[in-house]
């Protein structure tokens, strides 16, 4: 049995049910950051017709904190929140770069501690904090940014720093 399945586990211990559609949007935010519409188009891609219940699951997901959102490019995303153990919903950082919209994650909990452990919060107790970079990637010209593969940040991707 592998990990995920040990979660769904879990979950239905818990009595948190993960009906076949939202195992499927499990499966299509593998591993991405998707927009409503992005998923939408991947459930019906894999077949699923019936779409009428997504934003209740999308709901359900969130609420579990099996799903995370966070605004990137001034769009909502739709993030999995159990893809590895250091990924929780506030344990990294978003990157991503205007050209070509590609997002990437970085995981770095010093930052985080750094915000947290920072003066200003002393009397205050922090239960979120989501970054999100937004940027270029000076160094190129815009064009080879839009290649597969070239943009800088695909570099950073997953980078433990
Ligand atoms: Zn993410
Ligand atoms: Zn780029």
């Amino acid at each position: 049995m592998d990990d995920r399945e040990k979660l769904f586990q879990e979950l239905r211990k818990q009595n948190i049910r993960i009906t076949k559609q939202r195992r499927a949007i499990i499966d299509v935010l593998e591993g991405k950051h998707l927009t409503i519409q992005e998923i939408y188009n991947d459930l019906r891609k894999a077949g699923y017709n019936n779409l009428g219940t997504v934003y209740n699951n999308i709901d359900f997901l969130l609420e579990h904190k099996i799903v995370t959102q966070i605004f990137i490019n001034g769009k909502k995303h739709f993030d999995l929140t159990i893809d590895e153990e250091s990924h929780n919903a506030d344990s990294h950082i978003h990157v991503t770069c205007k050209v070509n919209n590609n997002i990437i994650e970085i995981n770095d909990s010093n930052l985080f501690d750094q915000i947290k452990g920072n003066p200003i919060f002393k009397d205050f107790s922090i239960n979120k904090l989501q970054l999100v970079v937004e940027g270029t990637c000076s160094h190129y010209e815009k064009e080879t940014c839009k290649k597969d593969g070239a943009c800088f940040i695909k570099r950073l991707n997953n980078r433990a720093v």
